[in-house]
């Protein structure tokens, strides 16, 4: 449930009309609900609540700081993979404590940052980053708390860009050889194992995967007790998926994660994180935008909106589907039209939605991209010189902008030419 309903004919965000919002800040804007945020972050803290957990927001799916406080102040952990995200956690107020790292490629100027600005633990995924980061920690004269991320070689069944759990995916090490990794992390001095991260992709609409990949760390965590090592927290990774379309069947709720949890993990007295991202904010967000031309094609009509695939990549880049609502409630039996919803951006990529069924349009007229506060501001750029989309929190019956549309000034003042040109 979110708090984006029709409210005597016009859409709101909680208690403030999107026309509204629309007016004062401009288009396209994204628009993101506090009350949806806090219930949804609930929702996963009360599936956990049988046991000690974290639930560490995925700081890469929105990344304002307006949000990262209201997720922090809340009691979030936070999910960083990148020292740039790290910043941005302290910076809302989180503690080190409560930030865990994560990602491929960590570099060592990101691993001395989080060190000593403090850490939760850090979650490795190869030797040499794990040969790495015990030569950095040990320099310090630190022990840092280490997880390894394994690769379950599990399916999740979802785009293949997100999927990250696949033995052929960069992601963790091959779980087969994780006793053999294990010994040797050890072995090292700056580490201290603590731990096991799993976390198989992303937009998972069905439990199985979940389960499998679990049950495997279960064992896992069984062999490597067995081995002398003292594995006392899982960090299960992120990836409930979120109904991107009003029509579908919905996915599963966090509740019902939370007792597959509890199945496969729940008897080994560990405490447990998990990382959701998309399942928090996705739906705790809208993109508006105005509609500058309705154009007669030859076979069809196109939608040209002043948003396009520099402010919300994801059908660009995934062919993802976001509804596409009127702010202005249809009238009870009005009549649909099919639009093919484009942006100005010269590609032809940057199409939203082919035959998007909405009531007859104008320009001027507003509409609103739904599922859109996960991987959404956050992969916006300014590609065609269009600055960089602004970002709205509203709470109750008031709002605030939270991130700014740059002037062109502003935009242009970031390049600098050389005196020798
Ligand atoms: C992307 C990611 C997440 C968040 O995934 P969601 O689908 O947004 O819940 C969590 N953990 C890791 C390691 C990730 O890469």
């Amino acid at each position: 449930m979110d708090h984006f309903l029709y409210r005597d004919g016009h859409l709101h965000a909680e208690d403030v009309p999107l026309s509204r919002i629309a007016a004062e800040v401009g288009t396209p804007v994204y628009v993101y609900s506090a009350a949806t945020l806090t219930r949804h972050f609930g929702l996963f803290r009360q599936a956990l609540d049988w046991t000690d957990h974290l639930v560490c927001f995925a700081v890469k799916s929105n990344s304002n700081l307006a949000v990262l406080k209201l997720m922090g102040d809340l009691g979030a952990g936070m999910d960083v993979v990148s020292g740039g995200e790290y910043a941005r956690a302290r910076a809302a107020g989180v503690p080190g404590d409560r930030i865990v790292f994560s990602g491929v490629g960590k570099t060592v100027p990101e691993m001395r940052m989080a060190i000593e600005g403090g850490i939760r633990q850090f979650n490795v995924e190869s030797e040499p980053e794990m040969r790495a980061l015990s030569a950095v920690a040990a320099g310090m004269g630190a022990t840092v708390p280490i997880a390894v991320r394994v690769n379950p070689d599990v399916d999740a069944k979802t785009h293949e860009k997100i999927a990250t759990g696949k033995s052929d995916n960069k992601f963790g090490i091959p779980i087969s050889r994780a006793v053999e990794v294990y010994a040797e992390a050890a072995a090292l001095p700056g580490l201290q194992v603590m731990g096991i991260d799993v976390h198989i992709g992303s937009q998972l609409t069905d439990l199985d995967p979940f389960r499998a990949a679990y049950a495997k760390v279960a064992d896992l965590t069984t062999a490597l007790r067995a081995e002398g090592h003292r594995i006392t927290r899982l960090d299960l990774g992120g990836g409930l998926g979120i109904p991107y379309r009003r029509d579908n069947n919905a996915p599963p709720l966090p509740i019902e994660y939370g007792e597959v949890i509890r199945e496969a993990v729940g008897h080994l007295g560990c405490e447990i994180e998990i990382e959701p991202g998309r399942n928090i904010v996705g739906n705790a967000g809208v993109l508006l935008s105005e509609v500058i031309y309705v154009k007669n094609g030859q076979d069809r009509d196109f939608l040209i909106v002043d948003a396009a695939m520099n402010d919300l990549l994801r059908p660009a880049m995934y062919g993802a589907h976001h509804d596409i609502v009127p702010l202005v409630e249809p009238a009870v039996g009005a009549g649909v039209h099919a639009y093919d919803v484009v942006g100005p951006v010269c590609e032809s990529g940057d199409t939203f939605q082919k035959g998007a069924e909405l009531p007859e349009m104008a320009a001027g007229g507003l509409v609103a991209f739904r599922s859109a506060g996960a991987y959404g501001a956050v992969m916006a750029s300014e590609y065609n010189s269009r600055p960089l989309v602004p970002e709205v929190l509203v709470r109750g019956d008031h709002f605030a902008v939270i991130r700014p549309r740059p002037t062109y000034e502003e935009m242009l003042g970031r390049d600098s030419v050389p005196e020798w040109l």
